[in-house]
């Protein structure tokens, strides 16, 4: 399988700034030396409680940030640095976000028409307005919308139609890789598993990558194929889902893969447990050593001072942690 995507040592590090002179006093490290690689086709799940960096990280992806450090190569090319006038043509159309709250990323004095014809219009693509409203009639079947609502304004639809526009905004430039982020999170239970499936027919249909931020692990365990699990700015696991949810590896994942309900299984002993004590630390100043150290049960010497290396552990998994040579 080709690799569409490939992150080298990816770090985004806000200034802290204070004082009337605002100096930089420290720095907030959102992202911290990330790496790992997308094939195309495939979902890559990404989990971590809220404020671990997936958002920065997956907003940094598509160049919404200029990276601190680290490279991002899209289809062989380094995007890492490129001004907004090349990523436009290379990356602006084929890479594209489905957001949390689609409510709150759709102009509210738009029509659903005028939404999704904007993009087509500003890249210059189909030559004139009806052939753009064809494209957008054809699309809006393709998310399960009706056509008879394309002049409809955002707060006419519910909040799975919502995301279902959000969803066609994403699709309607043909793009090769969508990050969705906490894409289902603020919806009900019955409209996840809707637009879920919905995102699953498209990948089949289009042959789309995803990748599929959430901190709900039950969620990410339907939709990806592997995934990466993050903690105060760092990929500290990723492994093929079924390896990973069978026998996690990180003493976090453990944890975080303790809490997810489970069916009980007649013979099978359930998970036992883990709370972790303590609060995550601050990305501004982040533990000596593993980072995970001030909360990991399974804590060691070595742990206080010297960070782990993220280190393949077999072909399809790596984990940063001491417990594993
Ligand atoms: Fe826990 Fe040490 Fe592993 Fe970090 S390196 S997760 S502190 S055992
Ligand atoms: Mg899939």
């Amino acid at each position: 399988q080709q690799i569409l995507l490939e992150v080298n040592g990816l770090k985004m590090h806000f200034p802290i700034k204070a004082g009337i002179l605002q100096r930089t006093v420290g720095h907030v490290k959102a992202v911290d030396d990330i790496s790992f690689h997308v094939k195309k086709g495939e979902t890559l799940g990404i989990v971590g409680e809220s404020g671990c960096g997936k958002s920065t990280m997956g907003r940094s992806l598509i160049r919404l940030y200029e990276p601190t450090d680290g490279e991002i190569i899209f289809e062989g090319h380094d995007i890492t640095r490129l001004s907004e006038a090349k990523l436009r043509p290379l990356i602006r159309r084929k890479m594209q976000m489905v957001f949390q709250d689609p409510f709150a990323s759709l102009n509210p004095r738009k029509s659903l028409v005028s939404t999704l014809t904007e993009p087509l219009k500003a890249h210059g693509l189909y030559g004139n307005s009806k052939e753009r409203v064809e494209r957008v009639k054809e699309l809006l079947e393709v998310v399960g919308l009706h056509a008879a609502s394309l002049n409809n304004y955002p707060h006419e639809f519910s909040g799975g139609q919502r995301q279902r526009i959000g969803i066609a905004r994403a699709l309607v430039l043909n793009p090769e890789l969508i990050i969705a982020d906490e894409a289902v999170s603020a919806l009900d239970v019955s409209i996840q598993s809707q637009i879920i499936n919905l995102l699953e027919d498209l990948q089949d249909q289009f042959n789309l990558t995803y990748i599929f931020i959430s901190h709900d692990l039950s969620v990410v365990r339907h939709i990806a194929d592997r995934v990466g699990v993050m903690y105060l700015g760092k990929l500290v696991e990723i492994a093929d889902k079924d390896e990973l949810y069978k026998e996690p590896l990180h003493p976090y994942t453990q944890s975080l893969l303790s809490a997810v309900p489970v069916i009980r299984k007649k013979g099978v002993k359930p998970r036992e447990r883990i709370v972790l004590k303590g609060d995550i630390p601050s990305p501004a100043n982040p533990p000596s050593g593993c980072i995970f150290h001030t909360r990991c049960p399974a804590k060691m010497k070595i742990c206080e001072t010297v960070m782990p290396e993220f280190k393949k552990v077999n072909e399809h998994r790596s984990v940063a942690c001491h417990l594993y040579k």
